[in-house]
């Protein structure tokens, strides 16, 4: 009886705590207060990701196994934002030297994709002036390549199903915002307008600034999978079915799950997938010259949202030898504490899948804007990446904008509390080296020289893009009498 009491009491007390928090989440929402992560639970032991795993590393890339992989990305690293809006706030230079202080060794700079096809070499100064600067700083760079595709809306209109093929959803409607991601040429296109071009750009002045690449699948990942005639009649083919027995494209999804196709459907889509990469995994181990270069990508998915398309990028980017750096998310609003088991499990699925040790790197989003999310408290922040790092053989730190702050404002809380965690990571023996590790004198000489001619070329495009705005202000003053 007096567990029965015990019980009938938790069980109640568990329902007015979910009341509160639906309170809470309601009065937010109304009020459009931000909602904050309170001190997290201390009882959770710490974990001890063994590093000796990562034996089979190759020499170029052994720094992690002393260091672990600890990235530092997010709003203040995509030097995309400060290119278009003049209201953004802090130097990225200073975001740099926060980052280094800090004592992250990594930071992944971008984008390096084709925001503006037309003139990339101007596109491509600003990453590449941040990514010189973050390199005098002894910090490691990867380059973001941005997203696979991301295009505004007329022109996405104009290129899917001509140029690259429809990507078509569950429900049998064309997906707008982006192609097939079983097109080849996309893929192409895409690596050629960023990593192929950034690595050339490395060879041609003689500099080594990348350790690696990282691209951004989200969009194609909303959708779990493509259902368009070529993927799926690929598959009715390779499966020995009725090819011309093509079902309408509304009834793709319901003919693969009563026939319970689906996960052979994905296994199909993976291995397609698998066969697009491999020869562009190629191409750029070749321009690179380094077959220890790493690539990256978001998100790394195990098993959930077109977990195919991850494992599959995973399988044909990576090898023992320079795995894929998988960055999860599944832990962005709780951290370690709340998601210790998710992590173990998905270490150890990618372990038996890709038959070595993968580099699946745990994450957090302590900060941003979007309500609907919780914001960490810096302590729980510093907490919880602390106990990421201790998990994992590294960790991408991720973080926003919180609402009606600017983005230097946002993140200045947290730079103390970070450097303390890569510190204690340190202090703790998880890590021997915080692995800051700046140019030798002549290697600097020469980066500066390159940054210097690349900052000279964006002081000359402000001054003639300053000068045609002050031509059109007086047209502009005279349309308004
Ligand atoms: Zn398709």
């Amino acid at each position: 009886m007096t567990n029965l009491k015990t019980m009938l009491s938790s069980l109640l007390s568990a329902k007015i705590m979910l009341f509160f928090l639906l309170v809470t989440l309601v009065s937010s929402l109304i009020v459009g207060e931000t909602l904050t992560l309170e001190p997290s639970p201390k009882n959770i032991p710490e974990p001890r990701y063994d590093m000796h795993r990562l034996e089979k590393l190759h020499r170029s890339n052994r720094w992690i196994q002393s260091e672990k992989i600890r990235i530092y990305c997010g709003w203040p690293m995509s030097t995309y934002w400060p290119r278009i809006k003049k209201d953004f706030s802090g130097n990225f230079f200073e975001f740099l030297d926060k980052v280094a202080e800090a004592g992250f060794n990594v930071a992944l700079i971008g984008d390096i994709g084709n925001w503006n096809e037309k003139d990339w070499s101007a596109s491509f100064d600003c990453p590449a002036t941040a990514a010189l600067y973050a390199r005098l700083k002894g910090l490691r760079v990867i380059w973001h390549m941005g997203y696979l595709y991301r295009k505004p809306a007329e022109k996405a209109a104009e290129e899917i199903g001509t140029k690259y093929g429809e990507f078509m959803t569950r429900t049998g409607q064309v997906y707008k915002a982006c192609p097939c991601p079983l097109d080849e040429k996309l893929w192409q296109d895409r690596f050629e307008n960023s990593i192929l071009k950034a690595l050339a750009w490395e060879k041609e002045h003689n500099v080594r600034i990348s350790c690696g690449c990282h691209l951004d699948v989200e969009p194609q990942c909303e959708q779990e999978e493509c259902l368009c005639n070529r993927c799926f009649s690929g598959f009715l083919k390779t499966e020995g079915l009725d090819e011309q027995a093509l079902p309408k494209p509304d009834e793709r999804f319901a003919y693969l799950t009563d026939n319970q196709l689906l996960e052979d459907y994905h296994l199909y889509l993976s291995e397609r997938l698998i066969s697009i990469l491999t020869p562009l995994r190629e191409r750029v181990l070749k321009a690179s010259g380094r077959p220890g270069y790493l690539f990256s990508f978001y998100p790394g998915h195990v098993f959930d949202r077109a977990g195919w398309m991850c494992r599959a990028m995973a399988r044909a980017l990576g090898n023992a030898e320079a795995p894929v750096l998988l960055w999860d998310d599944a832990m962005y609003w709780n951290g370690y504490t709340g998601s210790y088991k998710h992590i173990l499990k998905n270490q150890e699925a990618m372990r038996q899948y890709l038959g070595y040790e993968p580099l699946y790197l745990p994450s957090i989003d302590y900060v941003l804007e979007d309500i609907r999310y919780p914001t960490y408290t810096p302590e729980r922040a510093a907490h919880e990446m602390y106990l990421l790092n201790c998990s994992s053989p590294g960790t991408f730190c991720f973080g926003e904008k919180a609402r009606g702050k600017t983005v230097w404002e946002s993140h200045e809380p947290y730079w103390p509390v970070f450097k303390e965690m890569n510190e204690r990571l340190l202090k703790n023996g998880l890590i021997k080296s915080i692995g800051l590790h700046t140019p030798w004198f002549w290697e600097r000489m020469k980066l500066q020289a390159l940054k210097e001619s690349v900052d000279q070329r964006i002081r000359t495009y402000s001054a003639a893009r300053e000068s045609k705005e002050k031509k059109l202000k007086p047209n502009e003053a005279g349309n308004k009498p």
